[in-house]
């Protein structure tokens, strides 16, 4: 692997300031979900500007996703190099005092922001390339990542809506800023061969019994006992049915009953979350968690109503190929800003439904120093160094040209 890859560097720093500022800009007017409108024009726009051609609205349904295309030296033919950015906020209102802080309610406080900043700038980068790219490079800009009220997410729906075929994609990269990788330092990239993050699925359990008067309990059947005694019993699935080397997490994260002190209700209504780095654990989580919760309802003489949505995306799962390429050049540009991390995150995010449709790699980005900068993700106070967002545009477009060289 010997190629003039310092090209790609050199030009990413010399549009740092233009990356920064995009990632500004799209902080200053948030939107969630899957719907993104303004945010889908501001990246169309900027993508007209470079001459890049895109499909936009891609995932039906509102979703606003866009997928852009850039042809290599010979159009229409190659490989296919793609890269994931996704472009949603959340419903936080913003308390960062920056000049570009939100002001709509909304904040960019996961990095989506700089996450679609730094695909624009190794769009630019690539598009000023193309006469020398062997294949192709297409970008993909998800709305939804944060999730959806009702039904998939950006993700699920782009992919639904051919968001990786004509052409399609061979390989998919993806990063993510903030500060996720334990132990890694500001500016450092950090990656997995295998998982890096896991499943996140929910679980509703709406416990049925009967109601009385709170002095009278051998009139009800009560669901807030029994409601106790399945998330307590639900707990042995973890500790007795999983090896203790096998990371699994059952949480709950709601749970609600009663109008009263003195009534005991008739139902009790929990929902939670699995986290699992594989998809067998997460299939045989999803059975016996409504075995045990019916199991222990039926002793108790209630009932259960169990419902597992599998909308949720699966384990983020490296292909170890994808992510050594990425290693060496990632090392190349940046020497010693590498880390190969020896934990995965039990956090999921939806890269993983396009992981499960095309090898790729997924990888994080160290943009939080924490001298400078205490609050992390989903936090209304959330702040990061975005002077050095070009780092990735640099490692993203190097990443792009050389594994089409390698691949044709
Ligand atoms: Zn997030
Ligand atoms: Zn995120």
């Amino acid at each position: 692997m010997a190629r003039n890859l310092d090209v790609f560097k050199k030009r990413a720093l010399e549009i740092a300031g233009d990356i920064t500022a995009w990632r500004r800009e799209l902080h200053k007017t948030p939107e969630t979900g899957i719907h993104t409108p303004s945010t889908q024009a501001f990246i169309c726009a900027e993508l007209d500007k470079m001459g890049i051609p895109y499909r936009k609205d891609v995932g039906g349904g509102g979703c606003t996703g866009i997928v852009a295309l850039i042809e290599g030296k010979n159009p229409g033919s190659g490989k296919v190099f793609t890269i994931r950015a996704d472009c949603d906020g959340l419903p936080i209102a913003e308390e960062t005092g920056l000049p570009f802080a939100s002001a709509n309610g909304c904040m960019h406080a996961c990095g989506h922001d700089a996450h679609s900043a730094i695909a624009l700038g190794a769009a630019k980068i690539i598009k000023e390339n193309a006469g020398k790219l062997e294949g192709r490079v297409k970008i993909l800009f998800q709305p939804g990542e944060e999730g959806n009220p009702v039904g998939p997410g950006g993700a699920k729906r782009m992919l639904d809506d051919g968001a990786l075929e004509n052409p399609r994609s061979d390989v998919i990269v993806g990063l993510h800023v903030g500060k996720l990788g334990e132990g890694v330092g500001p500016g450092e990239f950090c990656f997995r061969r295998d998982a890096l993050m896991a499943c996140m699925d929910r679980f509703e359990i709406v416990v049925k019994g009967v109601g009385s008067h709170g002095s009278t309990p051998q009139n009800s059947i009560d669901p807030i006992m029994i409601a106790a005694q399945i998330i307590s019993t639900l707990q042995t699935i973890v500790s007795r049915e999983f090896s203790p080397l096998v990371p699994v997490v059952i949480s709950f994260g709601s749970i609600h009953a009663g109008s009263a002190f003195n009534i005991i209700p008739s139902e009790c209504k929990m929902s939670g979350t699995i986290r699992a780095l594989k998809n067998d654990i997460r299939k045989t989580l999803a059975k016996r968690i409504g075995e045990v919760a019916e199991s222990v309802a039926e002793g108790m003489r209630g009932s259960v109503e169990y419902d597992f949505n599998w909308d949720g995306p699966a384990p983020v799962v490296n292909n170890p190929e994808v992510a050594e390429e990425f290693r060496k050049v990632a090392e190349e540009l940046f020497p010693g800003d590498v880390v190969e991390l020896e934990n995965p995150l039990m956090g999921g995010e939806d890269m993983a439904f396009f992981l499960e449709a095309v090898p790729g790699m997924f990888c994080f980005f160290n943009t939080c120093d924490p001298a400078k900068h205490k609050f992390y993700h989903h936090n209304s106070k959330f702040d990061f160094d975005d002077t050095i967002l070009w780092k990735g545009s640099a490692v993203m477009s190097a990443m792009a040209f050389q594994w089409l060289s390698d691949h044709k």
